[in-house]
């Protein structure tokens, strides 16, 4: 799988907010301005198929109008457009989209509803496991604080996301179960909402496989290069790597 990380920033720095693209097809969240970002380095957004939400915060999913205005734009001008697109995420999702797309003064419910091949899968478990345009996916409800239900997810076996969250169980389960795995880094210490320094060390001597530190503020992201960490990957938006 061809991996790349979009956006390895917090709402508070200058970079984009944490999102990653797989084989150009599968996103995993959708932040403020993704559209732009994804059009300004040459990617194909219209290529987008399926989306993981990993929790309802505006830094994860802001820009789904956005994007799913332009891709329904595309594929009412191509012949075979039997495709659709299929968004993943906690209970509630389709809601909240409906709400944003309200919320732009976009679409109403209705021609949304009529207008737009969307195909919601809102997850009910703590662990769930759902194939999607041939890719398998494992979602895992993670802990970031007041938000909920929030999860994070490995696709194939191999790439994890936690999305946001504090250390928790499941939060290991999604390192042990991938090869590399793109991690919440806020803070230097993590608390109850998102993990830090602290916590990603910690991962990684225990599990001894990579890690990509994402959602870092401007203060994470200093220290981090600063220091020499072992398995610890601090990464530009942009970054590409295969696995
Ligand atoms: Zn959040
Ligand atoms: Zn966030």
């Amino acid at each position: 799988m061809k991996v790349e990380v979009i956006g390895t920033g917090a709402i508070y720095t200058k970079y984009h907010s944490a999102c990653t693209l797989i084989d150009e097809e599968l996103m995993v969240d959708m932040p403020n301005g993704t559209l732009k970002q994804l059009l300004r380095n040459q990617y194909q957004p219209e290529k987008i198929r399926t989306i993981l939400i990993t929790h309802k915060h505006g830094d994860h999913m802001a820009d789904l109008p956005f994007f799913l205005k332009y891709v329904q734009a595309y594929l009412y001008d191509m012949t075979n457009s039997k495709d659709e697109i299929t968004i993943i995420g906690p209970k509630g999702i389709e809601e909240k989209v409906i709400q944003l797309f309200e919320a732009y003064s976009f679409e109403s419910r209705e021609e949304i509803q009529e207008g737009m091949k969307i195909k919601y899968i809102e997850l009910e478990q703590e662990e769930q496991e759902i194939e999607v345009h041939n890719y398998e996916v494992q979602a895992w409800q993670v802990s970031h604080g007041e938000e909920k239900p929030a999860y994070g997810y490995v696709i194939n076996q191999s790439v994890g996301c936690t999305g946001d969250s504090k250390l928790c169980d499941n939060v290991e389960k999604i390192v042990e179960n991938s090869k590399i795995t793109i991690a919440d880094t806020s803070l230097i210490k993590g608390d109850n909402c998102h993990m830090g320094m602290n916590n990603i060390k910690y991962l990684t001597q225990k599990y001894k496989k990579p890690i990509i530190a994402t959602h870092m503020r401007d203060k994470t992201r200093e220290t981090l290069q600063k220091e020499e960490n072992a398995n610890i990957l601090v990464v530009e938006d942009g970054y590409q790597f295969y696995v």
